[in-house]
């Protein structure tokens, strides 16, 4: 039997610590990392080795996976910060970086730039399908960089994920992420407009969701997350906005994908609507709901 590729995950968090385990349950030798105490716990109880630094984990690791939660802190782990030296100087030579954190494309660039410079093949994954996707293996990864270091990292995918996009050069994916979520941004708070806008003239919630579910309007935002309480009892929406993609999370993508328009003089009138809206609904205080829970920026729900 042949020894198991040596993988190195740091960022445990809500995907991350799902993500590890698959790979573990996978049969890869999983090296694991947070600075997270109750997260490299959680891990741990499913059977994944854990260490007590990044350096621990990256030593002998083939492969080098990373869920962090934002640009600063993947700029800070591969390039370092002040004196503390980056990340890149301790992974092994011909190794690969795969980070699936939801970052700006520029920074995806810089850090592969960084990478490259030092032998190290890197590819930008972000991932769609949230933490539900994550736990179940079947999550989308957005992939830019190298056809071939996307080849070298696809059984690592594959065995978190079900589908995989190869969309161009490095930063890649990071843009093909913001495309996706900006558009979803907008999808969600129109579709609670037009839901408020028919129960305020008395229409039932769920007969014109059923509705809208087979006609023109159609969406994940109708059919799945719908974001009026009780039309889906599965739906963040029918559980007080609890669980599901923050309302956070969604302000830093919009936030990502302003910044992505401004660089290339793109514009995105709606995207940055939207950025406004969901921005309004944490100054009221549902920073930490769902992103779907915006509709009550447009009515009271009953
Ligand atoms: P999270 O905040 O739950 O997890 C991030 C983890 O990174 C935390 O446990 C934190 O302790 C750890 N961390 C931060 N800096 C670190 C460092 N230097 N070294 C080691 N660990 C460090 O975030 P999440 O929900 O898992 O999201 C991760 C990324 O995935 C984000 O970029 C997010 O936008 C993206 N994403 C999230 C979802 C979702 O539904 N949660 C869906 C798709 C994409």
């Amino acid at each position: 039997m042949s020894t198991p590729t040596r993988i190195a995950f740091i960022g445990l968090g809500h995907m991350g610590g799902p993500m590890a385990i698959n790979l573990h349950k996978a049969g890869f030798a999983v090296s694991a990392f947070d600075l997270s105490a109750d997260a490299l716990a959680a891990v741990r109880a499913q059977g994944v080795t854990t260490v007590d630094s990044a350096r621990a984990a990256v030593a002998g690791a083939r492969v080098v996976v990373s869920m962090l939660p934002a640009s600063r802190h993947v700029e800070g782990l591969y390039l370092g910060t002040g004196d503390a030296e980056g990340l890149l100087a301790a992974i092994e030579p011909g190794a690969l970086v795969i980070d699936s954190s939801t970052i700006a494309p520029a920074s995806a660039q810089k850090v592969a730039q960084a990478a490259g410079a030092r032998g190290l093949a890197m590819i930008d994954a972000p991932v769609s399908g949230g933490v539900a996707g994550a736990t179940a293996g079947t999550l989308t990864f957005i992939v830019g960089g190298e056809a071939a270091a996307l080849e070298r990292a696809r059984p690592v995918l594959q065995a978190m994920g079900k589908n995989i996009f190869h969309m161009g050069a490095a930063g890649a994916g990071q843009v093909a992420k913001l495309c996706n979520n900006m558009a979803l941004g907008v999808i969600m708070a129109v579709t609670g407009e037009a839901i408020a806008l028919g129960v305020a003239h008395g229409l039932d919630a769920k007969t014109l969701s059923d509705m809208m579910a087979v006609s023109t309007s159609r969406s994940w935002a109708t059919e799945v997350c719908n974001p009026w309480p009780g039309v889906h009892p599965n739906a963040p929406a029918s559980r007080g906005y609890s669980g599901g993609f923050g309302n956070d999370l969604m302000l830093k993508d919009l936030g990502l994908a302003v910044e992505a328009a401004m660089g290339v003089g793109a514009t995105i009138p709606l995207g940055e609507l939207a950025r406004n809206l969901y921005a309004l609904n944490k100054q009221a205080g549902r920073g930490g709901q769902d992103f779907s829970g915006v509709v009550q920026l447009l009515t009271r729900l009953p």
